[in-house]
């Protein structure tokens, strides 16, 4: 059958992006099921998914809530700006990336009214700034951070943030797809109000979904406040405490397989050992490609263990099409840049993956750049 080995040709390939990414075997198999979206069982399987993640940002019912949310990440976010602003209210975001800017259009396009703080792509934001943003503005309701900015591999400093949403009684709503289920996250502790994560970055499930962690004294806020219908956070999570079940159709073989992938992380040891497994990825990348020459975008300090901006290679016969298609063939599919004013290109080192396949990325990269004449170090 060549429908068949045209897709194992495809399956083989590792996959060093932001996402989606690579998932085990057992994740992918347990998606091999049709089961209705009424079934007792997936009713259960729901339920437990909504808990477990309660419990991953050491958080329960009643002071927090997991709801789920079709469609990938940036629906579960919209889902948030658009139904927890209220009509006279007003969102400060934090920007330094592409998912920070994301989140702008988000409130222009329902025309919430928007504060911005907008920092380089390789900077932190000012704590201190953001306080004056608060004393001025008054009419606040709620602040937007992204905690790692896959744009670059930066991560935010959403403890700082958090302490000045608690200080001036703002809910703080966290981008955290990228970051949840790879840094330990205390919800309450860091004072966040929303945290919204997929399926598909470090639990290592399929896409399909993203979910939403809560303060329920928030969620109830946001009662007939919506403005999408298909985006109500408070229907969606009153459909699934009523009766289990979601208003339309569910991802069922995603969720089902994201069970599964649930279950692997409490085997692998939990957050603190996935990270440990990412950080270790993360090192021996650095490590490899600064060794051939590359130069890192971000400077240590603001750096995370996720994703990675390498610098392109100021060499006449650098071509990011010719590199990218190179590794391409060689199995390792890495990402195009994203910044506004820097040419990089990124390595994600999160997903199913394991320092020898990290190895196999930088043997590659080391074959590739001999094979377009292309020396860089010494
Ligand atoms: C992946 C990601 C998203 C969501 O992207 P989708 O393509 O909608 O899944 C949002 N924010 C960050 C920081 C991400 O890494």
């Amino acid at each position: 059958m060549s429908n068949s080995s045209d897709f194992s040709k495809t399956s083989i390939k590792l996959l060093f992006t932001p996402g989606p990414l690579t998932t085990s075997q057992s994740v992918k198999e347990a998606a091999l099921v049709d089961l209705g979206s009424r079934d007792n069982s997936f009713i259960a399987i729901v339920a437990g998914i909504r808990n477990e993640l309660l419990k991953l940002a050491h958080a329960n019912t009643p002071e927090y809530e997991a709801v789920i949310m079709q469609g990938s990440g940036t629906f579960g976010i919209e889902s948030v700006i658009s139904s927890a602003i209220p009509a006279n209210g007003m969102l400060l975001n934090i920007i330094n990336g592409a998912y920070g800017r994301r989140i702008s259009q988000m409130a222009r396009v329902h025309s919430i009214p928007l504060i911005e703080i907008i920092n380089d792509e390789n900077q932190l934001p000012d704590p201190g700034e953001i306080e004056s943003a608060l004393m001025k503005n008054p009419q606040i309701t709620h602040i937007s951070v992204i905690h790692g900015e896959t744009t670059t591999g930066l991560i935010n400093p959403i403890e700082k943030i958090g302490e000045i949403a608690k200080k001036y009684n703002i809910p703080l709503i966290v981008d955290a797809m990228s970051t949840f289920g790879a840094y330990d996250t205390d919800i309450k502790k860091l004072n966040i109000s929303y945290l919204v994560s997929s399926s598909n970055k470090c639990i290592e499930g399929i896409p399909g979904f993203s979910f939403i962690l809560a303060r329920r004294s928030e969620l109830e806020k946001c009662r007939n406040q919506a403005r999408s219908l298909s985006l109500d956070i408070y229907d969606q999570w009153n459909g699934l405490n009523s009766n289990g079940q979601f208003r339309f159709t569910p991802p069922v073989q995603s969720l089902i397989a994201f069970s599964q992938a649930l279950k692997e992380l409490d085997n692998e040891g939990g957050v603190i050992a996935r990270a440990g497994r990412y950080e270790e990825n993360n090192n021996i990348l650095i490590k490899e490609m600064t060794e051939l020459g590359f130069e890192l975008y971000l400077p240590a300090n603001v750096r995370g263990y996720i994703i990675t901006s390498f610098i392109y290679p100021a060499h006449k016969y650098f071509s990011f099409e010719k590199f990218y298609s190179e590794l391409n063939e060689r199995g390792c599919v890495i990402y195009p840049g994203k910044l506004s004013k820097t040419d990089c290109f990124r390595i994600g080192n999160i997903g199913h993956l394991y320092p020898s396949d990290i190895k196999k990325l930088t043997s590659a990269v080391k074959e590739v750049l001999e094979l377009m004449e292309i020396q860089l170090s010494n």
